[in-house]
């Protein structure tokens, strides 16, 4: 796979479903990888991109910045608290709100900042206990909260359990949205990711299907 497939497969799907030309946007997930696989997606043009944890992301895009210019790094994975500042600084957008705490984290820094990270709240769909995400009977009143502290709450996000059908998941998700008028859906990884169009997804997190396995 490359990232011309994926952009194929991607173009494919999004017309299969009715859905609008560049309805989806690719966020190519280079958490773990060498440099000399994300390189060629920078040289190629691809201009966003996904991690998970602050410090490896912040080891290395600022430099890609001040070699290419402007990047959409987005944050997928949990952030600590103590790490919020850090993330509002390096991300255009941060994928894991998950708890109130974190919330409370985000808005006092917004204020402070004057900016902040669009935001999609992580749904934990298969209410898994070892995940992260809040849990779905919970998720429309933390939206709430969300908006009642202004932050800017762009849609939902969620990694459904490895073994289920992720449909049902993917479709939950699109529900929870639509019902709070949230308009963004990040969800599809890379072997799922055509179901997650089909299922609504505004934003598909693809890693190993573009840069290969993780080491
Ligand atoms: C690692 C990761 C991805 C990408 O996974 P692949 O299976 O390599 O496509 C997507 N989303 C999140 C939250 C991840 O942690």
């Amino acid at each position: 796979m490359s990232l011309t497939d994926i952009t194929t497969r991607i173009a494919r799907a999004t017309k299969a479903h009715g859905r609008a030309n560049a309805s989806v946007r690719l966020i190519a997930v280079s958490k773990e990888q060498p440099h000399d696989r994300v390189l060629p997606v920078l040289h190629a043009g691809h201009r966003l991109f996904g991690e998970n944890r602050v410090q490896e992301a912040a080891d290395k895009w600022p430099d890609w910045r001040a070699e290419f210019g402007p990047l959409d790094v987005h944050l997928l994975g949990p952030l600590q608290s103590n790490k919020a500042r850090a993330a509002m600084e390096l991300f255009q957008a941060i994928h894991s709100l998950d708890r109130p705490k974190l919330a409370r984290s985000l808005a006092r820094l917004a204020q402070e900042l004057g900016h902040c990270p669009d935001l999609f709240v992580q749904v934990n769909t298969g209410a898994e206990p070892q995940k992260a995400g809040i849990l779905p009977d919970d998720a429309d009143s933390f939206i709430a909260d969300c908006r009642a502290l202004d932050l800017p709450v762009l849609g939902l996000m969620c990694i459904p359990p490895v073994n289920d059908d992720p449909a049902p998941h993917f479709d939950a998700l699109a529900q929870m949205a639509a019902r709070n008028g949230l308009d963004a859906l990040s969800m599809g990884m890379s072997d799922d990711f055509e179901v997650a169009i089909a299922h609504g997804a505004t934003h598909v997190r693809v890693g190993s299907a573009i840069f290969g396995a993780r080491r």
